[in-house]
């Protein structure tokens, strides 16, 4: 396969706190021999564990572009073992439209994996994340959010993995970023995903929900820096503190075990309309419980249509804008497994 056109302008081997791009070249209307220039950190001291850390996968989810805007700043070769890199930024022309999706080709780079390096520009991304980027790291997180569209309790998530061994170390490092919530997620469709493409190479992976609504919050960034610390330290890069486990003088941090095991966790809307939740995040649901009514939006008189669950359990999900249309995700519904897990790293 042809090399990739992405010349990045930092040195992965070289130690210090380096702060560059990624650039690839994008010839256009206003910039005819442009580049887009994708943002990227190095922090490299000696030999040791990678850490690969994304944010901006999707370009109006923020948690995950604050935090690790934040760490890249902040974060000094001495305070590391090994080499952490960071792209605050993923998709980079999704970002800066502050769209989930590439306004150049309209490309998810989450559906756009393994990439192709004479693709369109997020095909581009996509093959430089899977054969430069990923063959260096050994641990691997990616800053999710609900962007727009949709809003999440706070949780960091692993998939169910063919391989137990690889799965339990992907568990171990969930604990570690010791959100308030902890997912095994379903995915419904896996293909072109880049979680697919890191697992698949055997990393130690875990990405995020973190939030949602196309913004971030005081908490919620809060839970996506202390949860990066803790991912870190849990792959020896950092040093541990004594803080960790300990948020506040309640008492050691827990995390909530959750799971999504089939499709009847999603609740889908068959129309368009005013949407009411009937439950907010967080809250308990029974089986056949009204979870969403779904008002007429275009006249009066008209009952709702009520939409019920097909499982009991939390509400994890939601469909954040305040109307819908006929196939969106209106609420997913996840099983509580475990309450009170102690997050240690
Ligand atoms: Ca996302």
């Amino acid at each position: 396969m042809r090399a990739s056109p992405i010349q990045p302008t930092v040195d992965f081997n070289a130690d210090g706190e380096q702060h560059g791009f990624l650039k690839l070249p994008h010839s256009h209307d206003v910039s005819a021999w442009g580049a887009e220039m994708i943002p990227i950190t190095v922090i490299r001291n000696g030999e040791g564990p990678t850490a690969l850390l994304t944010g901006g996968n999707h370009g109006d989810e923020y948690e995950g572009p604050i935090a690790l805007s934040k760490l890249a700043g902040a974060l000094k070769a001495s305070d590391v073992c090994g080499r952490v890199i960071i792209v605050p930024f993923m998709n980079f022309p999704a970002f800066r439209a502050g769209t989930r999706t590439s306004p150049i080709d309209r490309g998810n780079l989450n559906r756009s994996f393994p990439g192709k390096p004479d693709g369109t520009v997020t095909e581009k991304i996509a093959d430089y994340f899977q054969r430069y980027l990923l063959p260096l790291a050994d641990h691997v997180l990616d800053l999710h959010a609900g962007g727009r569209t949709l809003d999440f309790v706070p949780f960091a998530a692993i998939h169910v993995l063919p391989d137990a061994a690889q799965q339990a170390r992907c568990e171990a490092a969930m604990r570690a970023f010791g959100a308030p919530y902890s997912m095994r997620m379903l995915e419904l469709d896996s293909v072109g995903l880049y979680d697919t493409a890191v697992e698949e190479a055997g990393k130690v992976f875990v990405s995020t929900e973190l939030g949602g609504g196309g913004t971030a919050t005081v908490q919620s960034v809060a839970i996506t820096e202390r949860g990066v610390r803790g991912f870190l330290q849990h792959a020896g890069i950092l040093e541990q503190d004594e803080a960790m486990g300990h948020s506040n003088a309640s008492g050691p941090r827990t995390t909530t075990l959750l799971d999504m095991p089939d499709g009847t966790c999603y609740t889908t809307s068959e129309h368009d309309g005013l949407l009411e939740l009937c439950k907010d995040l967080g809250e308990m649901v029974e089986l056949g419980e009204v979870i969403a009514r779904i008002h007429d939006a275009k006249r009066t008189g008209a009952a709702p249509i009520e939409y019920r669950t097909r499982r009991a359990g939390m509400l994890a999900a939601r469909h954040f804008p305040g109307l819908v249309r006929i196939g969106d995700t209106v609420a997913v519904v996840a099983d509580v497994l475990e309450r009170g897990i102690p997050v240690t790293v």
